[in-house]
């Protein structure tokens, strides 16, 4: 009996699937949208199409510089199978001033070609492709010319090494599109996710910061960008690299250490019953974090406002602006609203936390309310970027201007820096240092949620190990 239970153990046990108990490793499409030169400053790459690479490197003394050409009638001439072999044929035609250029048909299928206005030398029987209303890849190695004729094609470096493309740097490979709709290459790095979870989470947090609030905000980033890949907010990749989907700026060699974060909290995610929770996380409070309805529309039962310890420095940091009645007018005239000469500025309600739900402009013709996040994004700072926060008293200064007329200012003092809603960054970094683990500091900010491994376990698996612990005197 104790044998065959001990068999039955065994075999449930080891026999399962490794990846039912170890988590896989998956890859991360990033669409590069912020990356505008198509330059790759690398001095050796390996080319591919789809997941088939040429077997041998392509060089430059300078750098690779990829654009997309079109309407282009090739005329081709002898085939190659291998990049060595049409490189050497390519050099002794440029002895004879003959300018070819290489077209990949596939990895192994390579021929020397030439413009179609160009007398070819190259083969008597030169076939015309006609590359009319095609879009054909282009990378320019300052000496050569290499075109492919597919939507899709992809860079590598040596040992994987990292690619330097613009000014980042970036780990796994890069593939190009052509978006037709906005006539642009757009790059997309294809990487393993938890080294692009340690790249963004060395943007979003210092590397130097307490270890059990970078570990939390591994998780909330684990868990936000995993619901966010699953809504597919792109056509051609799962996220872009801006803060529409998330500030993504490659690799930075401080990182090295973050990916140990993340291995730390390996397969770990936000649960709200049996949902992913949406992680939604923001820099510094000011005070008190926000209820969801009171910045979006939505109440969400785990977005709930936290008074934070005002102890914090960075969450006590104040600010102020000034903003004179003629500026305030010209940014009411860019959303087509005229209200006359602005006289006052009021603060009509405030949330529990403080935060300023409605504001009133009263103007010599009239009146206008602002209400919630529509409030920071009225109050231009310059940059493109936007009130720092809701947290914000106001007052209202009346002076005469140079014409001896009655002018006035809206002078605002304002703590805190994002939405408010979810996790504060510096309110975490506080926890830590006063002792929070990480699934403290998470449980604060998010009411009501579990933090899991979204690793299923098959049933029998827990059943096996019922076995051996009720059982485990008889082995
Ligand atoms: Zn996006």
């Amino acid at each position: 009996m104790k044998k065959f239970l001990f068999a039955i153990v065994c075999i449930a046990i080891f026999l399962f699937p490794a990846k039912f108990i170890f988590a896989e490793s998956q890859t991360v499409r990033i669409g590069l949208e912020s990356q505008k030169d198509m330059v790759i400053k690398n001095k050796k790459i390996y080319i591919g199409i789809k997941d088939k690479f040429i077997d041998c490197p392509i060089e430059t003394k300078t750098n690779f510089k990829i654009n997309v050409i079109d309407s282009f009638d090739l005329k081709l001439g002898k085939i190659f199978s291998s990049y060595k072999d049409i490189l050497q044929s390519k050099k002794e035609l440029a002895k004879n001033n003959l300018k070819t250029m290489i077209y990949v048909a596939n990895v192994d299928l390579f021929f020397l070609c030439t413009e179609r206005t160009k007398t070819s030398i190259l083969n008597q029987d030169d076939e015309i492709i006609n590359a009319n209303g095609k879009k054909m890849f282009c990378v320019d190695n300052g000496e050569d010319v290499i075109l492919f004729d597919c939507d899709k094609f992809k860079i590598k470096t040596e040992n994987d090494d990292l690619i330097e493309f613009g000014n980042r740097k970036y780990c796994g490979n890069l593939e190009f599109n052509y978006d037709a709709d906005a006539k642009k290459i757009v790059a997309v790095n294809n990487l393993d996710f938890d080294r692009y979870l340690s790249c963004v989470l060395g943007t979003e947090m210092p590397f130097n910061w307490h270890k059990e609030a970078l570990k939390s905000q591994a998780i909330v980033l684990r868990t936000y960008l995993t619901k966010k890949i699953k809504n597919k907010p792109h056509k051609n990749y799962d996220l872009c690299d801006c803060g529409h989907c998330q500030i993504y700026k490659g690799f930075d060699k401080n990182f090295g250490d973050l990916e140990k974060i993340i291995k730390e909290t390996n397969d770990l995610y936000i649960y709200y019953g049996d949902d992913l929770i949406d992680a939604v996380f923001f820099s510094s409070s000011g005070g008190a974090t926000e209820n969801s309805e009171n910045v979006w529309v939505n109440k969400v039962d785990y977005l709930r406002s936290k008074k934070n310890d005002l102890t914090l420095t960075e969450e006590n940091k104040t600010w102020s602006h000034e903003f004179l009645s003629s500026q305030i007018k010209k940014m009411l005239a860019q959303k087509n609203i005229d209200i006359g000469n602005i006289i006052e500025c009021k603060i009509l309600e405030n949330a529990p936390s403080g935060r300023v739900n409605k504001l009133l402009l009263i103007g010599s013709q009239g009146e206008k309310i602002l209400a919630k996040e529509e409030i920071r994004s009225f109050f231009k700072l310059g940059n493109g970027q936007i009130l720092e926060s809701r947290m914000f008293d106001l007052e209202t200064q009346n002076f005469l201007d140079e014409n001896n007329e009655l002018d006035c200012a809206i002078k605002i003092f304002g703590k805190g820096y994002g939405h408010g809603v979810g996790m504060s960054q510096f309110g975490a970094k506080f926890l830590a240092e006063s002792g929070f683990k990480f699934d403290e500091i998470i449980k604060y900010y998010y009411s009501g949620v579990q933090i899991k491994s979204r690793r299923q376990k098959p049933a029998a698996f827990f059943f096996a190990i019922k076995i051996y612990d009720t059982y485990k005197n008889f082995f």
